[in-house]
């Protein structure tokens, strides 16, 4: 089934959030894509609990707050999210619209797209390991989507900071969980921390000093691993294996869609923030402009001016009279509907 909206917007961080909103205020709807499960971009990922203080009129706002703040603003346009999912393909249709697809087969038919991507989609840093690929099909998990599917299993969680400690601390109630890092240090809360050290203290985990050094298929639906520390080796069978090494950002299949790109960044004019393609925009930190600074205050500037040609492409045959929110009746009727 292909779904239908004016504006796929690509990415669901602070900047891709905001533009939901300046397009709202022309009428324009959108679907929003993101890889990761929530919205929030670098802010809910890197630094949730951070203080920005360069947020126009905000003296501090966190990460999570500017995120819950910005999903708020844009409520009232009622915009589509789709998470968890990376866009991997577009493509032009006769009609001049565009098809965005993505990694679970999701289709999107849109009027103009809008790339809000930073600096690429996160991605989780793998086990250094050759062919560690086919083993990702069934044992091995970058992130915990569904939890019952790991009650009463052996599990094999590798980290040392706030994803391995906290899931080490959840799972260990449902689960046979080992936590292995390379040394007994960890860059984890120290609250999460001190959980874990208890539950070992109690026999509820195993904690193991090592790295994986090789992986098994046991072809009976479990993995072998072999972990080295020192010069000793360990290995054991375990369902499941969980690394958490954080994520890094990449660039991904965008580098694919022939648009001019400046040093894996999309060129934009200053005027629209369009891409060499037509219908195509690029705003906040994945473009590159002349003076470019990469702020949050700048993606939010970039939006307004974005929004306000992609009202051209979907109302080709109206004018857009520009509208103070303090004086139009219209949209504030519907900014405080919710
Ligand atoms: P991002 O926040 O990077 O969001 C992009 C989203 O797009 C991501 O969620 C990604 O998963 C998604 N995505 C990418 N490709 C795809 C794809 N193909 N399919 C689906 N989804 C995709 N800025 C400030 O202004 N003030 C500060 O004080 C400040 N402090 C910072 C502190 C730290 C530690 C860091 C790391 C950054 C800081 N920044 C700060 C920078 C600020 O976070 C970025 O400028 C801002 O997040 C850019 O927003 P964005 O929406 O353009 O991109």
């Amino acid at each position: 089934m292909i779904e239908k909206t004016d504006v796929v917007i690509i990415g669901a961080g602070p900047v891709g959030l905001f533009a939901i909103f300046e397009l709202g205020l022309l009428n324009i709807s959108c679907h929003v894509i993101d890889n990761l499960d929530r919205p929030g971009g670098q802010c809910a990922e890197l630094y949730p609990e951070k203080p920005i203080y360069d947020i126009p009129s905000r003296v501090s706002i966190s990460g999570q707050e500017l995120t819950d703040d910005l999903l708020a603003q844009a409520k009232p346009f009622n915009p589509t999210y789709h998470l968890s999912q990376q866009v991997d393909k577009i493509e032009k249709l006769k009609s001049n619209e565009w098809l965005v697809k993505t990694s679970i087969n999701k289709t999107i038919q849109a009027k103009c797209i809008v790339i809000a991507a930073g600096a690429g989609s996160f991605v989780p840093r793998k086990i250094p390991l050759k062919d560690i690929e086919q083993f990702e099909v069934r044992n091995i998990l970058y992130a915990v989507r569904n939890k019952s599917i790991l009650k009463d299993k052996k599990l094999l969680i590798v980290g040392g900071g706030d994803s391995a400690l906290d899931w080490t601390n959840e799972l260990s109630k449902t689960s046979n969980v080992t936590l292995m890092h390379r040394r007994k240090e960890f860059k984890a809360s120290p609250d999460s921390v001190s959980k874990m050290l208890e539950l070992e203290k109690d026999k509820k985990i195993n904690f193991l000093m090592g790295q994986i050094k090789n992986i098994e298929d046991l072809n009976n639906g479990k993995i072998k691993v072999e972990t080295k520390h020192n010069e000793e080796i360990t290995d054991f069978e375990i369902d499941y294996l969980l690394p958490f090494f954080g994520l890094k950002m990449e660039l991904g299949p965008i580098a694919n869609w022939g648009l001019n790109l400046n040093e894996n960044l999309i060129s934009v004019d200053t005027e629209k923030f369009e891409t060499s393609v037509p219908s195509i925009f690029a705003i906040g930190d994945i473009n590159t402009y002349p003076g470019k600074l990469k702020l949050i205050l700048s993606g939010f500037h970039e939006a307004a001016l974005m929004a306000q040609e992609c009202f051209k492409y979907c109302y080709p045959d109206k004018k857009n009279i520009f509208r103070y929110t303090t004086s139009s009746k219209e949209l504030q009727k519907k900014l405080t509907s919710v």
